[in-house]
């Protein structure tokens, strides 16, 4: 018997939408289902006081890849927020990510030779102790910190924050997290290094909505309250859910670290002057402050909208019924997924895409350059 849909997508967020859209414009029919009251997954947002909260976590889109960049321009036009956070460690400010504005800040140096210099000095300081303790190699993240950077940064902007954000030592985990920070001799708060970055003018929701136009959507329905109903609609399944769940957690469960958002609407236009501020000493409980305006309001704009949304964020570990936000990519985990993407690996008829049936710590733009590298089948 012909099926209603060429495909079943399971997930409105990022990966689901993109495929839907290439789907659809390859003629074929498609059904996107969401579990949630809303489409767009994790990049969703909600107007409040005419603003656009980050619902589910403060979202900034930056790529190299100029393909991804026309895609979602061709979608929606993006902006030109360039995100530069600011360090808050016991009431003194910091510019991010490490560069000459920050070692002026730390160190009173003015010129990219004396902040060498400072930084080798510290450096040397903090190989000699790991090599006199057997080391050659950093081992953990807090090794990794200050043979990049020194003590005083790791102490000041990293120790704190990295402690709060995964809830374990510094010294328990694996130095590949803080690699990624880039560290500038040159006055460039820019948190990026990448070509190109921005919010879509309007919001996510316009890039959502967007990719999703003219396509059969349900919202509020999860695919495995009746998996088999769903399963008969479609020739194929694009599963973006879960990857334990789809298999019911037969070897066991994955685990995530998640975030409680607290939301204040506050009556005065500019709270903080940035988007993000990180809160970087042990003793606040939050990581960071987010003021939603500024992703999309820039000068005057951010006073002609008399009311500001901020949301701190606090960073837990995840348990059943809260969102699954960043997969722990410890020994445990990863050797658990790997069983799963062993199945997966095996089905013909079921397409397994983003964060969460990948159980991969995935960007948007690596997202969408994956659901665009998908053949769709003639
Ligand atoms: P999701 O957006 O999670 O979408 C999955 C969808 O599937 C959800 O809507 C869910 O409700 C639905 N679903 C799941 N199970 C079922 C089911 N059984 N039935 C029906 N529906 C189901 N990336 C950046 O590039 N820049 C950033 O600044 C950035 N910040 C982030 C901040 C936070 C706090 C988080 C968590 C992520 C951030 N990301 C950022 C990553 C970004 O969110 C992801 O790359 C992207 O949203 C993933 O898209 P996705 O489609 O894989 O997943
Ligand atoms: N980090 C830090 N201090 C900061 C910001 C980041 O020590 O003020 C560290 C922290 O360990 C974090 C890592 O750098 O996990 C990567 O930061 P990024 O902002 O890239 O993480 P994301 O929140 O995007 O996963």
């Amino acid at each position: 018997m012909e099926k209603m849909y060429d495909y079943l997508i399971v997930g409105s967020g990022l990966f689901g939408a993109t495929f839907a859209y290439r789907a659809a414009r390859a003629g074929k029919k498609c059904l996107v289902i969401d579990k949630r009251s809303h489409l767009g997954g994790n990049v969703y947002c909600e107007k409040t006081e005419g603003i656009n909260v980050h619902k589910y976590g403060a979202h900034i889109f930056h790529t190299s890849n100029k393909m991804v960049w026309d895609f979602v321009n061709s979608i929606v036009e993006f902006n030109r927020y360039t995100n530069s956070p600011v360090a808050n460690y016991q009431g003194k400010l910091y510019n991010l990510p490490f560069n000459m504005n920050t070692f002026y800040q730390m160190w009173g140096v003015r010129t990219p030779e004396e902040a060498q210099a400072k930084i080798e000095e510290q450096k040397a300081e903090a190989v000699a102790l790991m090599k006199a303790d057997g080391a050659s190699e950093p081992r953990n993240l807090e090794e990794q910190a200050k043979v990049l950077i020194g003590n005083d940064i790791f102490e000041k902007l990293i120790k704190g924050y990295t402690e709060k954000q995964w809830g374990r030592k510094c010294s328990d985990l694996p130095a590949f997290i803080i690699k990624r920070l880039p560290v500038r001799l040159a006055f460039d708060n820019n948190y990026f290094n990448d070509k190109y970055q921005g919010i879509p003018i309007g919001g996510y929701n316009k890039l959502i909505d967007g990719l999703l136009e003219g396509i059969d959507t349900q919202v509020n329905v999860d695919f495995f309250s009746d998996r088999e109903r769903w399963e008969s609609l479609a020739d194929k399944i694009v599963f973006t859910g879960k990857l334990d769940e789809f298999y019911d957690y037969r070897f066991g469960k994955l685990e995530y670290r998640t975030v409680r958002f607290e939301n204040e609407i506050l009556d005065k236009p500019n709270y903080q002057g940035n988007a993000v501020v990180n809160y970087t000493e042990r003793e606040i409980p939050y990581t960071r402050v987010i003021e939603h305006k500024h992703f999309e309001m820039f000068g005057q704009e951010v006073y002609n909208c008399p009311k500001t949304v901020i949301s701190k964020e606090f960073s837990t570990e995840w348990t059943e019924g809260m969102e699954p936000y960043y997969p722990v990519n410890d020994a445990r985990n990863n050797e658990l997924a790997e069983k799963y993407r062993a199945l997966a690996a095996s089905e013909t008829k079921v397409i397994f895409g983003g964060r969460l049936a990948e159980y991969k710590y995935y960007d948007m733009a690596p997202i969408i350059e994956r659901a665009l590298s998908i053949s769709i089948e003639k």
